[in-house]
């Protein structure tokens, strides 16, 4: 579904990622590990079209992607909830998730089905639909923001350190909650902190130091690996 071949980008003479390759297929939880400043978000915005590439190229469903406007990437399905979450806090929590539909033409009726479908994965959003998303705690305006990311009817949904700041229940729900929406046929790229949590729901996962990618596998060989282990899990 998505191939990034060779990819780098640069913030002035500064590389961020350097010769980055990634294989998502169709169906797949994919996860990105690597400390702050790893080259985890540079990756996110050169998928979404945010960043330009000065190496490589990214290929989705199989056609050549990379320069590409960020909104037709979104129209193709490639849709990133940022990490910053930028809701629009004096407008309702039923506002912001209609908002996220506006990217594609779509019927009214079809509309109203995303939502209740995302007010089925996030009860406290329809309990809360009416209140201003600038009300809500950190976990709910998280969970609005990826709500938001839902509908616009995302293929691959990216998501930028989803569990960041939650406290640990609410970690647990989170990582339910993206196993589930894999289960209606998403594709997910993760970028995580909590290398533990996301390897148990991931297929796979690749671990980036200074924008390189150096350990890649399966997410058990990754849970297997001791310098994995001792770097992001502290076992
Ligand atoms: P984080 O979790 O902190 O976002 P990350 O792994 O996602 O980390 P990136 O945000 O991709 O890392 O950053 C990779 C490198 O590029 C870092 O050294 C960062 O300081 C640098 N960088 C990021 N954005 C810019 C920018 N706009 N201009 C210059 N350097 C940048």
């Amino acid at each position: 579904m998505l191939k990034l071949t060779d990819v780098s980008v640069n913030y002035g003479s500064f590389t961020a990622i350097k010769h980055v390759n990634i294989e998502v297929t169709e169906g797949e939880i994919v996860v990105l590990l690597g400390a702050n400043g790893a080259g985890k978000s540079t990756t996110f915005r050169a998928i979404s079209g945010i960043n330009k590439l000065d190496n490589g190229e990214i290929y989705f469903q199989n056609r050549a992607i990379g320069g590409r406007a960020p909104d037709k990437n979104v129209q193709a399905g490639i849709v990133q909830c940022a990490e910053g979450r930028k809701l629009f806090p004096q407008m309702t929590v039923q506002e912001n998730l209609r908002m996220g539909a506006y990217v594609h033409r779509r019927k009214k009726t079809e509309i109203k089905h995303s939502l209740e479908n995302v007010y089925e994965l996030f009860p406290i959003l329809k309990e809360k639909h009416h209140h201003d998303a600038g009300s809500l705690s950190g976990g709910q305006q998280q969970m609005l923001a990826i709500g938001r990311a839902l509908m616009s009817k995302p293929k691959l949904l990216m998501l930028d350190e989803p569990s960041v700041g939650l406290a640990p229940l609410i970690v647990e729900q989170m990582f339910q909650v993206i196993e589930e929406i894999n289960r209606e046929g998403i594709t997910l790229l993760l970028a995580e902190q909590n290398a533990n949590a996301a390897l148990s729901i991931a297929d796979k996962g690749y671990v980036f130091e200074n924008g390189e990618i150096v350990v890649q596998g399966t997410a058990n060989e990754l849970l297997a690996n001791d310098d994995v282990r001792k770097a992001y899990i502290g076992a």
